[in-house]
């Protein structure tokens, strides 16, 4: 089976995760630093908070911006559940944006008329998580304006975005969002196998989740409540968890992302080749924002005039007989189980559930070869045009 995504790593990878293995420090030591502080400056931005996977950066960005019980955390329909569940997490309650139907990120459209409304009613959210789908950004500016208006924070789960850029700049200077988040999982665009990292600006946001990142515990004399009773001494200032990243996933990030140009540069290479290669197909291709450089996490192309559901599914089980592990991303949060308990009502997200009925996520990684892109592109056109 050609898989829809995988990583790539080196024998530098694996040297570099053998060397930390007979090293002083598994956890806690040098290597977690300093893969932070080679992420912050390859994205141009402050401060950087490793963590044992993005779900768990989300969590404590959640908690770093204040969110509890009594607040809304809005985000999209179309990611994965973790986008929403950091809210759940906190206590606060979850709403989604309708998605635009060209980028499939949430619509501006949709986000301004939620906003107008929701402030008539008295419940704007606290917080937008707004996702880069695919790893091309939203638009981040016309955000960061609604978020001066309606006084929102923006988390952005980038993610799929990790070496992506926006207005020219990487993803991940929040220039225009108060805290960005990077998945490290295998599929993703660098690994760590398990890991993910949230970057901030704000100094005071970056010492929030640290802490909470770690039990709540310091050892900085200025931020305890009590003076030190030895040098021994710690103290409990919040309720944390245990999210920290190892030192053995540290250096293999801090590997990973040496390579980080090639594997944009290959993911691009193989999207460039397909929008070639698939036109003239009744399928939508992947719309491209211009203000944005996707780092293509996912090649998603949608069916044209193929009815519904059926021949959707037909096309998919076409591909996975012909060994390509064709996906799609994503169900629509909300039609999970555990979503559809709170009553979510799929009626109200018709792109989302277009999209979802019609979207394929075809093979994209660094290792995917020539010869298994063509016959990705060969397999697709006979299944389509029964040829
Ligand atoms: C992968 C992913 C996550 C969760 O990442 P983990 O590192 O696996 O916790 C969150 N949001 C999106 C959009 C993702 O694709």
């Amino acid at each position: 089976m050609i898989p829809y995504g995988r990583q790539d790593i080196s024998q530098d990878d694996i040297d570099a995760v053998i060397r930390v293995l007979g090293s002083d420090f598994l956890t806690q030591g040098p290597e977690v630093p300093a893969f932070e502080a080679q992420v912050a400056a390859f994205c141009g931005v402050k401060h950087a908070v490793a963590a044992n996977s993005a779900t768990s950066a989300l969590h404590i960005a959640c908690l770093a911006l204040g969110v509890g019980p009594g607040d809304v955390v809005w985000t999209s329909p179309i990611t994965f559940v973790a986008s929403a569940n950091c809210a759940l997490y906190c206590g606060a309650s979850v709403d989604f944006v309708d998605i635009d139907s060209s980028t499939y990120n949430l619509s501006l459209d949709k986000l301004r008329a939620k906003l107008e409304s929701s402030a008539i009613a008295g419940k704007l959210p606290k917080v937008l998580v707004a996702v880069h789908l695919s790893g091309q950004s939203c638009e981040m500016e016309e955000i960061k304006k609604l978020s001066n208006i309606y006084g929102f924070r923006v988390i952005e789960d980038a993610s799929h975005a990790v070496g992506a850029k926006y207005k020219g700049r990487p993803v991940g200077s929040c220039e225009y969002s108060d805290i960005t988040i990077f998945s490290f999982h295998p599929v993703k665009i660098i690994t760590t196998a398990e890991g993910g990292m949230s970057l901030t600006n704000d100094p005071a946001l970056a010492r929030r989740m640290e802490l909470l990142r770690s039990h709540g515990i310091t050892r900085d004399s200025s931020e305890m409540a009590n003076s030190p009773h030895g040098s021994w001494y710690y103290e409990q200032i919040d309720l944390g968890f245990n999210y920290r990243m190892t030192e053995i996933h540290a250096a293999l990030g801090i590997s990973q992302l040496k390579r980080i140009a090639d594997f944009v540069e290959r993911r691009r290479q193989i999207a460039e080749t397909y929008d070639a290669e698939l036109s003239g197909l009744p399928i939508v291709l992947p719309f491209q924002h211009p203000d944005t450089w996707s780092s293509y996490h996912l090649y998603v192309i949608r069916l044209l005039d193929m009815g519904k559901g059926i021949e959707h599914r037909s096309v998919f089980e076409a591909l996975r007989a012909a060994g390509i592990g064709a996906n799609l991303h994503y169900i629509p949060v909300f039609l999970q189980p555990y979503y559809q308990e709170l009553g979510f009502k799929a009626d109200e997200f018709p792109n989302s559930m277009a999209y979802y009925s019609s979207a394929i996520t075809l093979p994209i990684y660094p290792g995917l070869t020539r010869q298994d892109q063509r016959y990705v592109v060969e397999e697709l056109r006979r299944i389509l045009l029964g040829r």
